[in-house]
């Protein structure tokens, strides 16, 4: 068995959407980003990377690399979850929280872990996401910024 744990954080800005594990989530502000910003897929994907032992997202994926502009966090999933099972791992479970002042995400979980399992191919019972606010402290607690964490266990088919 594997563990990881990845986490992220980005500032909120007028004009960009605001993505969360794949889904847009009406809001008046958005990830600031190189890439799409999808700040729960880039802990999630952190998670993967470090289970492995292999680096992070900013040694896949450069932030100042052009081709990485607007890139969508789908890719880097993908990606991710690629290089776990070439290293011979399946997902067990995926443990994730995002905080966030406003909106609230609660009635949107559903759809979240739903976006999640088709993403990275995986049974939806397997994905727990929560949310919290940040109790008005700090960057995300002004609103001023959208941080997730993410905790992934990986099995080897015989271990399971
Ligand atoms: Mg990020």
């Amino acid at each position: 068995m594997r563990i990881g744990y990845g986490e992220d954080l980005h500032a909120l800005v007028k004009g960009r959407p605001l993505r969360i594990g794949g889904v847009v989530v009406p809001a008046d502000e958005g990830e600031q980003a190189h890439s799409d910003g999808d700040v729960l897929i880039h802990a999630i994907a952190d998670a993967l990377y470090g289970a492995i032992g292999s680096r992070d997202i900013g040694y896949h994926f450069p932030d100042n690399d052009p081709g990485c502009l607007n890139l969508k966090g789908e890719v880097i999933a993908h990606h991710a979850v690629g290089l776990v099972r070439k290293a011979g791992y399946e997902i067990g479970n995926l443990d994730c929280t995002v905080f966030l002042q406003q909106p609230k995400l609660s009635r949107l979980i559903p759809q979240i872990r739903s976006s999640l399992a088709s993403i990275l191919e995986l049974n939806v019972k397997r994905i727990s996401v929560k949310a919290k606010t940040n109790e008005g402290f700090d960057a995300v607690g002004e609103g001023k910024a959208i941080r997730a964490v993410a905790v992934v266990l990986l099995e080897k088919e015989n271990e399971k």
